[in-house]
């Protein structure tokens, strides 16, 4: 949850695994305090080296469990379709890296849920094993008791209500279902996600500065004000992307496209080389509307010129690299500037064409977007928008 990119360690079911620097950290830490504190001295015959190899096969368990409970979030959402292009796990959580957001709040509450539903599923039966399957008194007894403590542990803490911990998705889902407002909703949690941290902070400085008893739980106070200190961090993010959010969804693609002359207009059968006899002479922003006999039939943007190798850059025609028209999903001029960027992304293309009723009557590419945002949102369009 804490960004980066770390190193990458392999891949489950295609989906790249990443371990952040930060992972290691709680690695070496979990092994040093399974050695040295948390298996008991009685342990009958257990050497400083076997109390060695106990803390790092604890803690490669650990990082499997973390991996579970990542791997539950992204087969949830590639089950609703959704690309994931990635899992990074930091040192009490993991990220996983979907390409779409959810399009329900059904959707995005399971795609939440179930990692902490895994670990929790996790923690009970390493208890449930320690309790009833494992002898008491040895090793490993011990680490699955602890392992499951841990799993739960985990769970519980993931289930708080703020972005971004899973519970302040679980929250944006039910706010997001009882207003119907995403935004709103991505704004909530991240406010929530706030409030959680700075609750963190109180009580963890609080610890640190007094011996009262409401303060100190037995946690480590400096840990708990830090990680609020990371929450609130993520959090104060979160309600700046609502916000980017909220003024995308205000802007109608049908304002930003770029229509003829600004789209600078081009016979389908035109060869590229014709078109710009070298790259130099294109502007990575400019966009061309194809049109075959006066009809505009689909767009090419000058980023399509620029990436075609010098062979198809001598023999393509226009018509070769365009996006057709009605190959694609139509844009209409009346949907929001959020979903031409959900589409850009998802559709991994530069530019999209406008269609309303059949005919294409512009094209939006992600310079306009962010051209527009810069500006920020016409204020003609949120009548409601108080001073
Ligand atoms: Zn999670």
């Amino acid at each position: 949850m804490f960004g980066g990119n770390g190193f990458k360690v392999g891949r489950i079911l295609g989906i790249p695994i990443r371990l952040d620097l930060s992972f290691f950290l709680v690695f070496a830490l979990l092994v040093f305090l399974i050695a040295t504190q948390i298996l008991p001295d009685s342990l009958d015959g257990l050497g400083g080296a076997e109390r060695w190899l106990y803390g790092v096969a604890a803690g490669a368990v650990y990082f499997l469990s973390l991996l579970i409970h990542e791997l539950a979030h992204s087969l949830m959402a590639r089950r609703y379709g959704m690309e994931v292009s990635s899992i990074t796990l930091f040192f009490f959580g993991g990220l996983s890296l979907i390409r779409e957001d959810s399009q329900r709040p059904g959707q995005e509450f399971w795609i939440a849920v179930v990692g902490p539903l895994a670990s929790l599923v996790i923690g009970l039966g390493f208890i449930l094993l320690s309790l009833f399957a494992l002898p008491d008194d040895t090793a490993v007894g011990h680490l699955a008791f602890v392992l499951g403590l841990l799993n739960c542990f985990l769970a519980g803490f993931n289930m708080l209500p703020g972005f971004p911990l899973d519970g302040g998705r679980v929250a944006r889902s039910l706010i997001w279902r009882l207003t119907g407002s995403r935004h709103r909703a991505t704004r909530a949690s991240a406010r929530l996600g706030q409030l959680l941290g700075a609750i963190m902070i109180v009580y963890g400085v609080g610890g640190l500065l007094t011996d009262a008893a409401i303060f100190n739980s037995g946690f480590n106070s400096l840990w708990i004000a830090l990680i609020g200190f990371l929450l609130m961090t993520q959090a104060s993010q979160g309600v700046k992307t609502a916000d980017l959010e909220r003024d995308l969804a205000r802007l109608r693609v049908g304002e930003l496209m770029l229509e003829p002359p600004v789209a600078r207009t081009a016979e389908a059968d035109l060869p590229i080389h014709v078109l710009a006899p070298s790259r130099a002479q294109l502007d990575q922003q400019d966009v061309f509307i194809v049109a075959e006999g006066g009809t505009a039939v689909g767009i090419a943007s000058a980023v399509q010129i620029l990436l075609l190798d010098d062979e198809r850059y001598q023999s393509d025609r226009l018509r070769d690299i365009m996006i057709a028209a009605d190959q694609v999903q139509p844009l209409e001029p009346s949907a929001g500037a959020d979903e031409a960027l959900q589409r850009l992304q998802k559709e991994r293309t530069f530019v999209l064409p406008v269609v309303e009723r059949g005919r294409l009557l512009g094209v939006v590419g992600l310079d306009q977007i962010l051209k527009a945002l810069g500006q920020g949102p016409p204020p003609r369009l949120d009548p409601s928008a108080g001073a």
